[in-house]
């Protein structure tokens, strides 16, 4: 696994398969990590992070919050194509920009229709369409998309360009011996590793608004963490995170957020980091600075961002029974609706109404663990008795089935039958990196760890 393909999620992997052109991957991380040093040493000399870094002032100009560190990963663009790569500048500049016809396409929009518009003739649309891999993406064309037209004095088609999405064009054009030919030109997006952080004053998601940090980045920062930290519960005001992930950009225009490379969250004074690591047969997960997986095999809590309204307890005043009963499990309160997650690996046991427990799923891991989820409005489609659940998988939704005086996720984590309290019972964890991949481990995540502990020197030294 090539080290730029951190940032691609499972739908660019069509994309990252055509590596023809990419140099040895060692050859770039190496490259990438002496980059980063460079630019660890740069921000001491700098003294730049000294004001980044400090817990953010009120009122203050936001962009000193953020310290962004934009540098080029010179990726090569990649060229997946029939023709070499001059042949390939030659055929998207071969003709004026104005000569060209742009077709935006609309709802009920099919090649054929728009080339019929464009007054150009069903044969051509017949041999274009079919003419090889690449111009199969035309039968998907989607609303929004464009379509470039370059017809000559007679409107015959030259040329045309379709642009799927951002980072991929293809180009046909016409050969003096009237056949086509297309290629399909792979941009790679441009990827500058930014650093932010936030203070939590009120919630998670204010301070990194405030911090300038998209939603996306911090649901991925609660996953990552979401083994160690209950965000319903655990946040503290004074609770401070860092973060360091790749901003993605194409022709100077940011497209979207990358993978987290590493991340710090103090949770109530207590550190917790993370590092994103691939091992030598492409495995990529999160690990704590010395190898051992973020993961436990349980999920603190299936519901996320939600409200704990009643803890576990052998004593409490039931609301709707009015009378005191024990509460062998925790609710979450939540809209009507809200995914409610398997907090393991496991299998269904039972799907369905039972007593109190209203509408109920059952689901045993490996051979110690059950968890309960109850009360729900409804289960999620597939999960039915006997089958198998990943955790994080949505398996129903919160409602207040049964006993419940209003809309929650009635949650219980039964370890050899014996109720425990899913808040503070300690979860078992996955497995740790390798031991024969600790020194590639190692040398792979230095950089980022070091970008974590240069946040903390400056944080301690602003602070103290
Ligand atoms: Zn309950």
């Amino acid at each position: 696994m090539n080290f730029q393909d951190l940032d691609f999620k499972s739908d660019r992997a069509a994309l990252v398969r055509h590596q023809q052109v990419y140099p040895s991957s060692s050859g770039l991380r190496m490259k990438f990590l002496i980059k980063l040093l460079l630019v660890a040493t740069a921000i001491i000399l700098l003294g730049f992070s000294a004001s980044s870094w400090q817990p953010a002032a009120k009122g203050a100009d936001s962009t000193r919050k953020s310290s962004r560190l934009h540098y080029s990963l010179e990726l090569p663009e990649l060229i997946d194509s029939i023709l070499d790569d001059s042949e390939a500048a030659q055929a998207l500049s071969a003709a004026d920009d104005n000569a060209w016809e742009i077709v935006t396409i609309k709802s009920g929009d099919t090649l054929a229709s728009i080339f019929s518009s464009a007054g150009i003739p069903a044969a051509t649309t017949h041999q274009i369409a079919g003419l090889n891999e690449h111009t199969k993406s035309l039968r998907y064309i989607k609303p929004g998309q464009k379509i470039h037209l370059l017809l000559d004095d007679q409107n015959r088609l030259r040329q045309m360009k379709y642009v799927p999405d951002i980072t991929k064009t293809l180009s046909v054009r016409r050969n003096e011996d009237q056949s086509f030919s297309s290629q399909i030109l792979n941009y790679q997006l441009d990827a500058f590793p930014v650093f932010r952080e936030g203070v939590i004053e009120t919630s998670l998601f204010e301070a990194a608004a405030e911090g300038n940090i998209s939603e996306t980045i911090v649901m991925e920062l609660a996953n990552i963490f979401g083994w160690d930290i209950d965000f319903s519960l655990d946040i503290r005001r004074g609770d401070r995170f860092g973060v360091v992930y790749n901003e993605l950009y194409k022709d100077g225009v940011k497209i979207r957020d990358g993978r987290i490379l590493a991340a710090e969250f103090v949770n109530n004074g207590r550190l917790y980091k993370a590092v994103y690591y691939t091992d030598p047969k492409g495995d990529g997960d999160y690990f704590d600075e010395f190898g051992k997986s973020m993961r436990k095999a349980f999920l603190r809590s299936p519901v996320k961002f939600a409200r704990v309204s009643s803890r576990f307890s052998n004593k409490r005043w039931h609301p709707v029974l009015s009378k005191w009963r024990s509460h062998k499990g925790v609710d979450y309160a939540a809209a009507r609706g809200t995914p409610v997650r398997a907090s393991g690996d496991g299998k269904i046991t039972f799907v369905g109404t039972k007593g109190g427990y209203g509408r109920a799923i059952f689901i045993q891991h490996g051979g110690r663990y059950t968890t309960v989820y109850g009360h729900l409005n409804g289960y999620a489609r597939g999960v039915v008795r006997g089958k198998r659940v990943k955790q994080g998988q949505i398996i129903g939704y919160v409602g207040s089935s049964g006993l419940a005086s209003g809309p929650h996720l009635h949650y219980e984590f039964r370890v050899n039958g014996v109720h425990r309290n899913p808040l503070t019972v300690s979860l078992p964890e996955a497995k740790p990196v390798h031991p024969s991949y600790q020194e590639h481990f190692k040398r792979n995540t230095r950089a980022y760890l070091s970008m974590l502990e240069l946040m903390d020197t400056t944080l301690a030294e602003n602070t103290s």
